[in-house]
């Protein structure tokens, strides 16, 4: 969840395997590893936190996602299942591109 949207949803299994959205990307890599030398290396997420608000239009992560394209500006994403497994639910453009 990001500012009060689901952006991902799907069963705990599937979110640490096969974790989706750039924010669960960001989520995990921040969970503690305690061995130094896992190598893990953790994302740490640039921008500004917007104001809930005042949300971003289109992607209400777009303003700190490095992903960010054009279409995500403009179009909110819905939060659709994925082809290989329609119970594992992403918002993000890059998973499911509008057609135009
Ligand atoms: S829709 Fe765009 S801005 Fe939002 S998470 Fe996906 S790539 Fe990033």
């Amino acid at each position: 969840m990001y500012l009060g949207k689901i952006v991902e949803m799907a069963d705990a299994d599937d979110i640490y395997t096969n974790g989706q959205h750039p924010y669960t990307h960001a989520l995990l890599s921040s969970i503690p590893v305690p061995d130094p030398k896992s190598g893990r290396n953790r994302i740490v997420l640039k921008g500004e936190v917007p104001s809930v608000e005042n949300p971003p239009a289109g992607c209400n992560f777009n303003t700190r996602c490095e992903y960010v394209q054009t279409i995500c500006l403009e179009k909110e994403p819905e939060l659709l299942g994925n082809k290989d497994n329609p119970n594992h639910l992403t918002a993000c453009h890059l998973f499911h591109p509008p057609i135009r």
